[in-house]
């Protein structure tokens, strides 16, 4: 499916991304409101073929209700690409933490997480900020950013610490903590970072307000305790956690285990 972009009015920036900017539109005829994806026609090609594999992959997965719905692709006559997505009110969860603080995200919110969440999906990159929310607290998967999250030279890997901060163990160092990891089992360590990190306000893994840099993380999550579990949580809570974050990933909970875990039983459907 395609569409003019013609037919849309731009009413404001929602955000930027790598390589793209992010409008939230009007479509004229419908009034309907969605996202649009912009990656300029001069971008970097890199950026180009990064929203092409985006494109493919909301494609195949569009029938999912947990990742974002893309309703097209389009090129503009200037040569800019760009995708309409379905709009998530709220934005990210990372920006949701930020407004509204840790309080919003009470147990229940967070089993609903959970719930929606505890799914096979090789994502790879799961965190707040990849994290969309809408106004009925569905939370959607947005980003594919397969491509880039593997980071070659040190210089290219500190600039995506922060999405580094969110690998679990193994993908640091497949031998100490079980090395056939199928990705899925990394994405369920991030999970549980991502509903931590929501309940306590802050990165788990390091004291509140202390920018996270390379060694400094690594050495947190593969060599140092695990996060402390939250005071004044459930105990359903705390195992839930426990169980997405062990180091070890062969002892790690799968995402269909997870599923029939008490914390996520109790949320309210
Ligand atoms: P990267 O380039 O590394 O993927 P990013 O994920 O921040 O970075 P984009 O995917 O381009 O970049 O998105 C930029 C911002 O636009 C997001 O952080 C989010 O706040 C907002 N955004 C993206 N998609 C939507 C959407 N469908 N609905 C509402 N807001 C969105
Ligand atoms: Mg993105």
């Amino acid at each position: 499916s395609s569409f003019l972009s013609s037919d849309l009015d731009k009413l404001s920036v929602l955000g930027h991304g790598n390589g793209g900017t992010v409008y939230k539109v009007r479509h004229r005829r419908t009034s309907q409101i969605h996202a649009l994806k912009l990656v300029r026609a001069d971008s970097d090609p890199a950026a180009r073929r990064q929203l092409l594999r985006e494109v493919e992959i909301l494609r195949r997965a569009s029938d999912s209700p947990h990742i974002v719905r893309c309703h097209g692709v389009a090129e503009t006559p200037s040569g800019d690409m760009t995708i309409l997505m379905e709009y998530m009110d709220l934005g990210t969860l990372d920006s949701l933490l930020k407004s509204e603080g840790s309080e919003f995200f009470t147990e229940s919110i967070l089993a609903g997480i959970a719930r929606q969440h505890g799914r096979k999906i090789i994502h790879r990159d799961i965190k707040p900020s990849n994290l969309l929310v809408n106004a009925a607290m569905e939370v959607k998967i947005a980003d594919f950013g397969v491509g880039k999250i593997m980071c070659r030279t040190l210089d290219a890997c500190n600039s995506y610490v922060g999405t580094c901060a969110y690998m679990s163990p193994e993908r640091f160092d497949p031998d100490s903590y079980g090395g056939n990891y199928d990705g899925y089992a990394a994405d369920v360590w991030s999970l549980g970072l991502t509903l931590l990190e929501l309940f306590m306000g802050h990165f788990p893994f390091l004291p509140p307000g202390q920018r996270p840099n390379w060694s400094s993380l690594m050495c947190a999550i593969c060599f140092g305790d695990p996060p402390p579990l939250p005071e004044g949580s459930s105990e359903e809570f705390r195992s839930f956690i426990e169980c997405c974050l062990q180091k070890d990933s062969s002892r790690r909970w799968t995402a269909a285990q997870l599923l029939s875990h008490p914390f996520v039983l109790k949320a309210v459907v």
